[in-house]
C-alpha cells in the first residue's frame, strides 16, 4: 500500500511526464510541474497539486449541485456492475478502432465524475491488449475529481477543469469519452487527434423507466426524446455509427437507495414516492443507452 505522499508523488510524476499536453486555463501558455507540488505556466499562473495527486485547473472556484453523496452513490452503483455491459461495449469499440497498439493511446473522459467509467474502461482494454494507455479525466466538480484520484489505479491524470475551456493543447486525444454528461463540441473538435473518435453515451427512452414510472406517473416527464441531441452531435461530427445498448439489472435493496441518490430523476419526486421505491426488496431496472461514435468532419469518408 502506497503512503499518501508516495501516492501523490507518483500521480504528480505522471502529470510531469505529460505536462506538454496542457495549457494554462488562464492564459493558454505552456505548463510545468515544479517540485511535484505545483503546476505553473510560463506566465506564473500557479495551480497546486492536491495531496491526493489531482490538480484543480479552474481559474475560479465553482460550486456544482453534484455533491460527495451523489458521487459516492455512483461509485457504489458502478462497482455493483450496473454499467458493465455498457463499459464492455465501449471498450470493444475502442479496441476495434485502435490505430496502433505500439504507440501511446490518449483518452480524455470529459465529465468523468468520480472516475469509475474511465478506470474500468482502461482496465478492460489493458486486460485484453498490449496497449499503452493514458487516461485523463476532467470534471468541473472538485468532489468528483477528489474521489477519482483516491479510489482508482492505472495510468491516469485527474483534473478539475471547465469543459467549455479545456486546459489542453490542440489535437491531443485519440478518444474523447463523454458518458451521460454535458458536451462541449467545439472543444472536443479542437482536442481530437486526426483519426480520433468521440464516443458519446446518452440515455435512451427506456433508461430507468421503472423509476420514471413511479416518480412521474401523471406527468409528461415519463417520456423523452433524444432527437435534438443526436442532431446536434451530427452537426458537429461525422456520426459514423450509433449503437443502442439495452439490458436489465436486478437491483437489491442496498443498491436501490444509491440508485435513487444518483439519478436526477428523483430530485423532483415527492418523499412519499421515494419511500415507496426505497422500501422495495428488489427492483428490476432497464438500462437503455445510445452510443454515438463520431469522427471529425474533415475526415469524412468519401465512399
Ligand atoms: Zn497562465
Amino acid at each position: 500500500m502506497l503512503s499518501k505522499n508516495n501516492e501523490k508523488n507518483s500521480k504528480a510524476r505522471i502529470l510531469s511526464k505529460y505536462e506538454d499536453m496542457f495549457v494554462c486555463p488562464v492564459c493558454s501558455s505552456f505548463m510545468k510541474v515544479v517540485n511535484l507540488k505545483s503546476f505553473i505556466c510560463s506566465k506564473h499562473h500557479c495551480f497546486d497539486i492536491a495531496k491526493q495527486g489531482y490538480v484543480n485547473l479552474l481559474p475560479h472556484p465553482f460550486k456544482t449541485k453534484y455533491d460527495k453523496q451523489l458521487f459516492e452513490a455512483r461509485r457504489m452503483i458502478s462497482q455493483s456492475g450496473f454499467f458493465d455491459p455498457l463499459l464492455a461495449r465501449i471498450s470493444e469499440i475502442m479496441m476495434e478502432n485502435l490505430q496502433s497498439e505500439s504507440k501511446l493511446i490518449k483518452i480524455l473522459d470529459a465529465g468523468c465524475g468520480e472516475g469509475s467509467h474511465l478506470s474500468q474502461i482502461q482496465q478492460r482494454i489493458m486486460d485484453q491488449s498490449q496497449c499503452n494507455l493514458l487516461g485523463i479525466g476532467i470534471d468541473i466538480s472538485k468532489e468528483g475529481i477528489h474521489m477519482a484520484s483516491r479510489g482508482t489505479s492505472g495510468k491516469a491524470i485527474w483534473c478539475v477543469a471547465d469543459l467549455a475551456k479545456c486546459p489542453f493543447v490542440d489535437q491531443q486525444f485519440n478518444f474523447i469519452l463523454n458518458i451521460l454528461s454535458p458536451s462541449s463540441y467545439s472543444e472536443f473538435h479542437r482536442m481530437l487527434a486526426d483519426g480520433g473518435m468521440v464516443i458519446k453515451v446518452i440515455p435512451e427512452s427506456k433508461y430507468l423507466q421503472e423509476l420514471r414510472g413511479i416518480f412521474y406517473k401523471q406527468s409528461d416527464r415519463t417520456v423523452y426524446s433524444n432527437e435534438n441531441t443526436i442532431e446536434l452531435f451530427n452537426r458537429n461530427f461525422d456520426l459514423v455509427e450509433l449503437q443502442r445498448i439495452q439490458y436489465g439489472v436486478t437491483m437489491e435493496n442496498k443498491y436501490i437507495e444509491q440508485l435513487v441518490r444518483m439519478t436526477p430523476l428523483s430530485w423532483g419526486a415527492s418523499e412519499e414516492l421515494k419511500q415507496q421505491v426505497l422500501g422495495k426488496d428488489k427492483l428490476e431496472i432497464t438500462c437503455d443507452f445510445s452510443v454515438l461514435l463520431g469522427k471529425k468532419m474533415s475526415a469524412r469518408r468519401t465512399n
